[in-house]
């Protein structure tokens, strides 16, 4: 087989990073308020395949996006900071409160601003979510051709 025929990339990632001691997931008030917020203004939408509920059969899931919640800690905030009110991250991040911000959960757990809308599959499902392959295969997802089979799980398919 060649590069010309579409064929299977098998990757085997085997990844090992440092992630800081931190407090034990939970759910903050914050978190719980913005996440109905995300979903009101999404229209209750995956970025990736535009699905509702009920076309996914999952409620749509809150993904915590740029900064992962358990990643917080390590985090150099002056950094975050500086590009967010630069625009790195677009408007809605740059837009924030920075000027009041002074505990990083104040960011990490506004969904209005650190949350992407994911349907199960695009978040953690098996060849299809964020958390489970690489961020260029993810992405491509979101603007493949409609009908193109993406993987054995997958056939690509944009809701309306
Ligand atoms: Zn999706
Ligand atoms: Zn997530």
């Amino acid at each position: 087989m060649t590069v010309e025929q579409t064929h299977t990339e098998k990757e085997t990632l085997s990844v090992e990073v440092n992630i800081p001691g931190h407090a034990p997931r939970k759910t903050t008030a914050l978190f719980e308020r913005t996440r109905k917020e995300l979903i009101e203004r999404e229209g209750g939408r995956c970025f990736v395949c535009n699905a509702t509920a009920g076309e996914s059969g999952h409620p749509p899931e809150a993904h915590h996006h740029p900064i992962e919640r358990s990643l917080a800690e390590l985090i150099d905030w002056d950094r975050f900071k500086a590009d967010a009110l630069a625009g790195v991250w677009g408007e809605r991040i740059r837009a924030f409160d920075w000027a009041t911000f002074t505990s990083w959960e104040q960011f990490v757990d506004d969904m209005t601003v650190n949350g992407m809308l994911l349907c199960k599959a695009h978040h953690i499902g098996k060849d299809e979510g964020i958390h489970a392959m690489p961020f260029p295969l993810w992405i491509a997802q979101k603007y493949a051709k409609e009908g193109y089979q993406f993987s054995e799980v997958e056939v690509i398919h944009h809701a309306t």
